[in-house]
């Protein structure tokens, strides 16, 4: 899931200063989950801005709404009514949903509740960990199915590094040593040979090195509608 949080309200009402009257988007995506960007954080966003701007001395309307996902154009388009008289749209999404607002309404001025953070799992209920990198060349299969990329300070596909003590990373003793658990997990699955063997360079042009990256179903893409979002 995509981890993202909310900008500070001081930082986002800046952007809207010369504004009147905003529409504020939820997303019921990733960020409804990890609770900073579904209806009740929306609302509640708006209900801070209007606040700030009471104080200030020059009132601010705001409608808002929270589209289904903002990364498919097919949910983008319930907002089209709604974004007719506002002098911008607030995005509380990661940071697709802006993108694909500005690429739809391109003379409305959007703007980015959100900070996007990390690709990450569930370790409670409230707490996120990064668990991937989309790096496109996962290498999961020949670690035991513990990411070194992210879960290794150092990134290191060899590992370990040395400098690891009791289990824990020699940058913060809080922080498990992730190729400690990837030889604790080999071991168990009587696998340990697979640390004799060199894990060759990953191949990084499956990264972000090369521009965008994109991923097809040709099946899938035959039967659909060309791309609405820019
Ligand atoms: S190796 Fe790459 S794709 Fe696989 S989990 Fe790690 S960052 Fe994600
Ligand atoms: S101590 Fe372990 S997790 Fe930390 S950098 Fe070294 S190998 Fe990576």
């Amino acid at each position: 899931m995509i981890i993202a949080e909310q900008k500070p309200v001081a930082e986002i009402a800046g952007y809207i200063e010369s504004c009147n009257k905003v529409l504020l988007v939820g997303c019921g995506g990733c960020v409804t989950v990890c609770l900073t960007g579904g209806e009740k954080e929306t609302e509640i966003l708006a209900s801070a801005l209007r606040i700030k701007r009471r104080q200030e001395g020059k009132p601010l309307e705001t409608v808002t709404c929270v589209a289904t996902r903002q990364c498919e154009p097919e949910y983008i388009d319930a907002l089209d009514s709604a974004v007719r008289d506002v002098d911008a749209i607030i995005s509380l999404a990661c940071g697709i949903g802006p993108q694909y607002l500005a690429g739809r309404y391109k003379d409305k001025y959007v703007v980015s509740a959100m900070n996007t953070r990390f690709a990450g799992g569930a370790k409670r209920h409230g707490f996120w960990e990064e668990y991937c990198g989309l790096c496109g060349d996962c290498v999961l299969n020949l670690t035991g199915g513990i990411c070194p990329v992210i879960r290794c300070a150092k990134s290191i596909l060899n590992g370990p590094c040395g400098g690891s003590q009791n289990g824990k990373c020699e940058i913060n003793r809080d922080v498990d040593c992730a190729w400690q658990l990837i030889h604790d997990r080999l071991k168990i699955l009587g696998r340990l040979d697979t640390l004799k063997e060199i894990v060759p360079p990953k191949d990084w042009s499956r990264s972000r090195d090369g521009g965008p990256r994109k991923m097809v179903i040709e099946d899938v893409m035959s039967g659909s509608n060309p791309e609405k979002a820019n």
